[in-house]
């Protein structure tokens, strides 16, 4: 597959302009999206409102790890349609047992708490470190403490963005709730000095997606898991991004042989058609919620166990995670190859890479949008770093040409 050779820029097309600037014109502002309107999208691939494809090497923040319109994941949803969608968690439905078996045996875990967002299943996490951290650990009453680390995404709720220590994401937003305490991602000593009889919980992401993929020194989720066991704490791992195949392996603990308490699991998990998202852990920790003490309206639903359970069923093959850890290779490869020639610096572990663009070359917004005029949709974070993360099952010969279009971008001065 090739992508079409125009190099129109989509502001004068046709129907992109007008329709980019309708969709403008009736948002708030809280995104600064490529001028693009996508239409249709199959695979790594997607159409626009012009008839233009373009590689998608986003995958929506990794919620389309398994592509756009998978046959396998289209199939669940559309088949649940016709039965049932929702019922709330008031009833039983027949999509429920299945969904939280799957998913628990995949975790290797006892019990499932389901949401919808990835925030919410940050929410429920925190809730969950609390109530333990209470009833189990024993903490006096509201002095519960969670350790998180400095440079963070766990969502955009008042009490996640509170600390996180991105000035766009938390300013103007306070008051904002206590409870948390900030330490330097990847130093585990600093971890170890920050706990306190009153620490009940550690969250923290195995790779940092949103901070520009962000790999701790190795043994760092070790020595949390460690940290965490010899001092009566959860740790919970926000793997949201990180986890379900994206870095070759089911989760990104795994290339630790680390268990986390909690798994707190989004984006993937809905197969890029619906959000589910879920808090996964044992029953002596998922065991101390009781009814009425949390929920979600939409939570658990059926459609969202229909599709969770398809997605559940692919990743249990293990095709996808050993895809990512094949390619992986190949992307390393090419990425490092640049390294001197527009790129400065590239993490990359699986199919997703952190490359951090020369600023002679421009900034990562100039390069998305030169990318966009090649074929390629990608997105910057933090100024001058850009996230690579394809569906997993792009071909090698597609990556390889998305990755001949960065090349040729970042080397034009
Ligand atoms: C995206 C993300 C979230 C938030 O998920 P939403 O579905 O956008 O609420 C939380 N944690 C991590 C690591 C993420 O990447």
């Amino acid at each position: 597959m090739t992508a079409t050779t125009e190099t129109t820029a989509a502001a004068s097309s046709a129907r992109t302009a007008p329709e980019f600037d309708r969709a403008e014109a009736r948002t708030a502002h809280n995104y600064h999206p490529l001028p693009v309107v996508v239409a249709h999208a199959e695979g790594a691939w997607m159409t626009d409102v012009d008839g233009r494809r373009y590689l998608d090497l986003l995958a929506g923040y990794s919620a389309l790890n398994f592509g756009h319109s998978h046959p396998r994941l289209l199939e669940a949803a559309h088949a649940q349609l016709d039965q049932l969608t929702l019922t709330s968690r008031a009833f039983v439905h027949d999509q429920f047992a299945d969904f939280t078996a799957k998913l628990g045996d995949l975790c290797g875990k006892d019990l499932v708490l389901p949401m919808n967002t990835g925030a919410e299943a940050v929410e429920t996490a925190v809730k969950v470190i609390r109530k333990w951290g209470y009833r189990v650990k024993g903490i006096p009453a509201d002095q519960a403490e969670i350790i998180v680390a400095s440079g963070n995404f766990h969502g955009r709720t008042t009490t996640i963005v509170g600390f996180s220590d991105d000035p766009d994401a938390r300013d103007d937003f306070g008051p904002f709730a206590p409870g948390f305490v900030t330490v330097p991602y990847g130093d585990l000593a600093a971890l170890e000095a920050a706990i306190t009889p009153h620490t009940a919980g550690i969250l923290v992401e195995p790779i940092q997606g949103e901070g520009g993929v962000v790999i701790p020194p190795h043994g760092y989720l070790r020595g949390i898991r460690d940290l965490a066991t010899a001092h009566d704490v959860l740790f919970a791992a926000d793997e949201i991004q990180a986890g379900l195949g994206r870095t070759g392996r089911t989760f990104a603990c795994d290339h630790e042989d680390v268990v986390p308490d909690l798994y707190v699991l989004g984006k993937a998990l809905g197969g890029g058609i619906v959000p589910v998202s879920a808090v996964v852990a044992d029953r002596d920790v998922l065991g101390v919620l009781q009814p009425g003490q949390h929920g979600s309206t939409f939570g658990g639903n059926a459609l969202a166990c229909a599709v969770g359970s398809a997605v559940v069923d692919l990743l249990a093959t293990g095709d996808f995670q050993r895809r990512a850890d094949e390619m992986s290779v190949l992307l390393r490869e090419r990425l490092e190859a640049m390294i001197g020639h527009g790129v400065v610096g590239v993490r990359v572990r699986g199919l997703w890479a952190g490359v951090d663009i020369d600023p002679a070359v421009g900034t990562g917004r100039e390069v998305c949008e030169r990318l966009m005029a090649r074929g390629v949709l990608a997105k910057d974070t933090h100024g001058s770093t850009i996230r690579l993360a394809p569906p997993l099952v792009v071909s090698e010969d597609d990556l390889t040409w998305g990755l001949d279009q960065l090349a040729a971008v970042v080397g034009q001065r």
